[in-house]
This record gives structure tokens, C-alpha cells and sequence, in this order.
């Protein structure tokens, strides 16, 4: 289809107490630039029950105006509904581009919406600009296994769509702001909902890691050299209040599980202290850690790669320095 405007969405998901996940509200910081940089506004597309505190937020980041679609069909995620309420509001508003958060709703909803706008979708974008010539979206991604960066364009078709990461961007400082609020009413009959949740499960082992809000994370890899090793990451993370993070080797050896691996094939994170211990820095683990605001490496080996993205480095063996670590920082504190 062809855009009526040069304006950019960025789609807001919504919990199930109509709060905003985080992602949808760090998105508003690239939209803001691409909103800019193409000539258009930056609108937020609220779906869910009750969104007040969602419409409050992306007002105060940045947002010009926001389409809200409300109603309890709307409140836990449904593929059928919120497919609906998007390319009804695309094809009504006519947007040129559009940011969607990798959760994974994120990214059950992307790919559907765009096949049914018949448009395309890159997916897990870890950088964003617009491209001075054709002043389509560039979207950035890793390819062949994270060996290679790929910017990718979306010429013919609009709206360009990608998804995004939790954690690949920083959110706004919040302001009064100054959108627009428009509430859109996108009627659902149940019949159009083809699954029903029955029952929502926590996943116990790992539902409640939030490496992606973690200010400080500690992480280990195969030099802690088993899952017992594990132990000393947790004291040091523990002493700091920080979240236990970890490479793909000691996800893989069953050491800890997925829901704490950082990287390419886990979670992004942007905290203000990491701290990697017994990690090598193979690239698909600092694609996850490289927007961390300060990077502590703690290695055996000079040389490891990690080494050269590390603010500072700890040549030595882990288990001898992180508990002296935790014993300095306990008395510092006493
Ligand atoms: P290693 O590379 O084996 O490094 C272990 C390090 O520990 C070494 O540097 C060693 O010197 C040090 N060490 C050993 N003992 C001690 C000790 N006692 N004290 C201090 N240091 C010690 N990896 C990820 O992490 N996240 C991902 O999301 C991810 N996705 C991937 C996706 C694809 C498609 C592919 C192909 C790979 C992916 N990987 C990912 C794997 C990645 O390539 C590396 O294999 C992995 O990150 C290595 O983990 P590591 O650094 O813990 O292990």
C-alpha cells in the first residue's frame, strides 16, 4: 500500500494491567530521530484494557500523538485481535514506517501484520538510521551468525516495519510532553479470536530474570567451569544487588538456564555496570553487552577479546578474585 504520511509508529505493548512493557517506550527514542529525519511525527499505537499509564508514559517520551485501541479483547495478547486493530489503523492512518519490540508477542504480531499488508519486516534490529539517499529506514541486523552487520532496506512497500530488541535503545528523559491523544474504537467479535488463553504459567526457573531492566549484571561463562560455579557469580551479584547474566557456553552446558544468557541468541542488555567473568567476548555475545555504560572483564587469559571492549580489566582467576571482590565491597560497606 502506498503511506498517506511521512509519520512513524512505534507500537506500545501493553501488560496485562495495561502498563507499558519497557520496549515499546525505549523505541520512542530511535522513532523520535526517524520521525525527524523523514519529515513525519512520531505516533505511539496503544493496544490493550485500561491504558491510561501507557498513554501517560509515551506522552512524556517524546510522542506527538497516540492512536489508543481499548477493550477487554484487547487486555492478554491475541495474534487475531491485535492484527485486526493494527492494519485497520494502518490502512485508516497510512504510516510510512513502524517499530515493533522483539517480545515475544512483538514478534508473533510483526511478521502477521506485514504479511497482511503484504510489506516487509526486518527482524531484531540492533541499529536504525534513515539512508540520505532514498531516505527509506535503514535497518541494521546481524547476519551469518553474527559475523556480519546487514543494513537493510524496504524500497517498494510501506509501511516499512521492523522489530527491535528490549534493551537495544535507552528511554527518553520523560518531560511533561505534548501528543495528541486519540482513542480508535475497533470492535472484535469473539468469533474472530481464533485461541483462547486457558491458563497463564510463570515459568519458574527464570520467569522473574529481568536482565533487560538490570542496572548492574554479573555474568559467567565456561570458566566458572561448572554449574557450582555459578555460586561465585551469584555472591558478587548479590553483594551489588545486581541480576546474574551469562554466555551461550554455560547456557549450553545446562549450567544455568536460557532466561540469563546474554547475546545474539538471548537478551540484549544496556545496564550501567557489567561485570563478565570467565567470558571470552566471541562477537555474539557482545552484541547482547556492548551498550553496557561501563564493562568490568575479569579473564585468566591477556588476551582475550573481551579485554578490548572492558573499561576495565582483571587479569586472573575468577575464583580467586571475585571473592576478594565481595569481602572488599562488604567492608567498604560496614
Ligand atoms: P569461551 O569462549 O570458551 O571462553 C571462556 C573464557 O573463560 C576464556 O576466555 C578463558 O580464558 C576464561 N577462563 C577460563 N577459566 C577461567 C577462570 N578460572 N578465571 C577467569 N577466566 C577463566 N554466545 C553468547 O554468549 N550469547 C549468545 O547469544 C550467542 N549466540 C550465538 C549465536 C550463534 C548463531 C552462534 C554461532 C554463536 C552464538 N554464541 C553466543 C556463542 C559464541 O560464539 C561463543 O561460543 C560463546 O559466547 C563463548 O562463551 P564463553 O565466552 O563463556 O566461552
Amino acid at each position: 500500500m502506498e503511506a498517506k504520511t511521512k509519520d512513524l509508529w512505534v507500537f506500545i505493548e501493553t501488560n496485562e494491567d495495561g502498563s507499558p512493557k519497557n520496549v515499546g517506550i525505549e523505541l520512542l527514542t530511535p522513532g523520535r530521530m526517524i520521525a525527524d529525519k523523514q519529515g513525519g511525527e512520531l505516533v505511539a499505537i496503544v493496544i490493550g484494557n485500561n491504558v491510561g499509564v501507557a498513554v501517560k508514559e509515551a506522552t512524556e517520551h517524546d510522542a506527538d500523538r497516540i492512536i489508543s485501541v481499548e477493550g477487554e479483547e484487547y487486555q492478554t495478547y491475541s495474534t487475531d485481535a491485535y492484527t485486526k486493530a493494527i492494519c485497520t489503523l494502518v490502512e485508516k492512518y497510512g504510516p510510512t514506517s513502524m517499530l515493533i519490540g522483539a517480545t515475544n508477542n512483538g514478534r508473533d504480531l510483526g511478521p502477521r501484520v506485514s504479511c497482511r499488508l503484504k510489506t516487509g519486516l526486518t527482524a531484531d534490529c540492533t541499529a536504525l538510521d534513515v539512508d540520505e539517499e532514498t531516505g527509506n529506514v535503514a535497518w541494521t541486523r546481524p547476519a551469518f551468525g553474527g559475523n556480519l552487520m546487514a543494513t537493510i532496506q524496504c524500497p517498494n512497500h510501506r509501511p516499512q516495519i521492523g522489530t527491535v530488541r528490549p534493551g537495544v535503545f535507552k528511554k527518553s528523559i520523560a518531560s511533561e510532553g505534548h501528543a495528541v491523544s486519540i482513542r480508535e474504537n475497533i470492535a472484535i467479535d469473539p468469533s474472530e479470536i481464533r485461541t483462547k488463553v486457558l491458563e497463564v504459567l510463570r515459568d519458574v526457573e527464570g520467569g522473574d530474570v529481568d536482565l533487560e531492566g538490570a542496572e548492574i549484571i554479573v555474568s559467567g561463562g565456561r570458566g566458572v567451569g561448572g554449574p557450582e560455579g555459578f555460586d561465585t557469580i551469584k555472591a558478587l551479584a548479590d553483594v551489588l544487588g545486581a541480576t546474574v547474566g551469562a554466555s551461550r557456553a554455560a547456557v549450553d552446558s545446562g549450567w544455568i538456564s536460557h532466561a540469563h544468557q546474554v547475546g545474539q541468541t538471548g537478551k540484549t542488555v544496556g545496564p550501567k555496570l557489567y561485570i563478565a567473568c570467565g567470558i571470552s567476548g566471541a562477537i555474539q555475545h557482545l552484541a547482547g553487552m556492548s551498550g553496557s555504560d561501563c564493562v568490568v572483564a575479569i579473564n585468566k587469559d591477556a588476551d582475550a577479546p573481551i579485554f578490548d571492549v572492558a573499561d576495565y580489566g582483571l587479569v586472573g582467576n575468577l575464583f580467586e578474585v571475585l571473592p576478594i571482590l565481595v569481602e572488599e565491597i562488604k567492608k567498604a560497606r560496614a
